[in-house]
């Protein structure tokens, strides 16, 4: 595929023709190694293909419930279902809990003046000093603070967890999931349980189990919400940039200050020679002299695509660095800026939405929609991000021509429609392109799932599917163990 981001302002003329052969030749080199493998193989179904010969795999546990990634959606449902017992298996790809949160290196969390995990995690960022805006819905944390409090927070409440391990098949039994197949350093090995909650983000489980599901605007393909590579740095002096900080200041009613402050901020990157590809660069201020970057957008990107992903996250690192190392040029506040990391993970949107036995959709934000089962009433506004760079340069965020109105999420947008026993929370829930544009945000992520874990918990530990637990029986569990008021 080519590169599909326009080079309008010099970012790709700064993409030197040598990283522009880099790109090509290592997208290229994965078919030129496989090819000569494929030649060889005896039992090749036809040119093009392998055939991977069957072998029995070790059933490496087996237990009640298995949450399968582990971002605020997972870590949330994996630590409900333990604490109300349910022995409980988190895996995750990554090398540490918290998705979006750590290896995305996001900082900003919205939607979260909720109680039960929400008020805990706030509670803990704020003993570690780990937190820095305190606007009631909305702050900045410390992306790897985080990482070690939810690890002591799984550790605590007895969930197992296994990092650096991907979930790469599902088995049913009829329509019933029974068995994860994961691969990892230890090779493949089976894992069964009564309940899987898929908190991929990308709905990788539900498609895997043969769930129907759609991404974007809806069927299997892009226009859909692009890519953005959140990247930490280092100031000399934040003060001395703080017309370009969102929400510098630390009290009183700051929340006016995300629009000038991006404002402000683009325009020192106009005149640093470079038109970023997202057009409301962003730079929060996490604490002391630590920052995040937010100034990239990678377009029509499959989440489930790896040379797509690939090819994406080289060049926004590529943009990112253009950018601070313009910025530099200009020198007076923003001499000695310089990056610490870029995040394991390019910062996904929009992935797969698995069906459930309800689609939450833009109807419901316009209605304000209200269920007996509700699970959460996401409060955030529709936020979808331009499709393409055209677009972005018109409008950078549409609010999809609605107004929203806190709407429910219930119970059964949580629960897959033609798997029996997989739950899903998180951004893959059941919903259209612009309800997920709103509940998405990971405060509405975390209320899902503590929902899922309680479902998961009670369905396994009485012998039921999930869709057979009444939401009550749920809120009543949450309730018990605090975590609802
Ligand atoms: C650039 C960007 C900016 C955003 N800004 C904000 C913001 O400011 N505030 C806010 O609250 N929200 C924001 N969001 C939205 C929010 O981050 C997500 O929608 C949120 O991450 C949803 O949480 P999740 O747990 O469903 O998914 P994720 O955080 O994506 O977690 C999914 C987890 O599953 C793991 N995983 C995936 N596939 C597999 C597999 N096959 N096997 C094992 N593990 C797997 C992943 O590694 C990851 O840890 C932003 C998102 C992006 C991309």
């Amino acid at each position: 595929m080519g590169i599909n981001n326009e080079d309008k302002n010099g970012f790709l003329g700064m993409f030197s023709l040598d990283r522009r052969k880099f790109l090509r030749s290592a997208v290229a080199g994965a078919g030129a190694v496989a090819l000569p493998v494929m030649a060889l193989g005896a039992d090749e179904k036809k040119a093009g293909e392998f055939k991977e010969p069957a072998q029995n795999l070790r059933i490496k546990d087996e237990v009640d419930v298995i949450v399968c990634g582990a971002g605020p959606a997972g870590v949330s449902a994996a630590i409900t279902a333990a604490r109300a017992g349910a022995r409980t298996q988190l895996l995750e790809i990554h090398g540490c809990l918290g998705g979006v949160w750590t290896a995305g290196l996001l900082t900003y969390i919205f939607d979260f003046n909720k109680p039960g995990l929400t008020k805990e995690l706030k509670e803990k960022l704020d003993q570690r000093d780990a937190r820095r805006n305190k606007i009631a819905d909305q702050f900045v944390y410390h992306p790897d603070e985080m990482k070690l409090l939810l690890e002591e927070m799984c550790a605590e409440a007895g969930v197992k967890f296994r990092l650096h391990t991907r979930v790469a098949a599902a088995y049913k039994d009829k329509k019933q999931l029974t068995t994860v197949i994961t691969e990892s350093k230890s090779g493949r090995e089976a894992w069964k349980a009564k309940v899987f909650i898929d908190a991929t983000g990308d709905g990788d489980l539900g498609a895997q189990a043969g769930n129907k599901w759609e991404i974007g605007q809806g069927g299997d393909t892009c226009p859909c919400q692009p890519l953005t590579l959140n990247t930490l740095a280092v100031v000399k002096d934040p003060a001395a940039l703080k017309q370009y900080i969102s929400f510098y200041a630390n009290e009183g009613d700051n929340k006016n200050w995300h629009v000038p402050a991006v404002k402000a901020f683009a325009k020192e990157i106009e005149r640093a020679g470079i038109s970023p590809s997202y057009g409301m660069p962003t730079l929060f201020l996490i604490r002391e002299n630590l920052v995040m970057i937010m100034v990239n957008h990678e377009y029509n990107i499959k989440a489930f695509d790896a040379d797509e992903i690939t090819e994406a996250t080289v060049r926004a690192r590529a943009e990112v660095y253009s950018i601070v190392r313009g910025l530099n040029k200009l020198g007076g506040p923003w001499e000695g800026m310089q990056i610490v990391a870029t995040p394991e993970q390019i910062g996904i949107r929009d992935g797969r939405r698995i069906e459930g036995r309800y689609v939450v959709s833009k109807e419901d934000l316009v209605v304000g929609a209200r269920h007996a089962d509700a699970v959460v009433r996401p409060t955030f506004g529709v936020d979808i991000h331009a499709s393409d760079r055209k677009t972005n340069e018109v409008e950078t965020i549409s609010r999809g021509g609605i107004k929203m109105i806190p709407y429910d999420i219930p119970l059964r947008a949580l629960i897959a429609k033609d798997v029996d026993g997989l739950m899903m929370a998180g951004r893959c829930i059941s919903g259209d392109f612009t309800a997920h544009a709103s509940y998405r945000v990971t405060g509405n992520a975390v209320a899902m799932g503590e929902a899922a874990g309680a479902v998961a918990a009670i369905a396994a530990k009485s012998n039921r599917m999930p869709h057979e637990v009444e939401w009550s029986e749920a809120a009543q569990l949450l309730s018990k163990l605090g975590m609802r008021s």
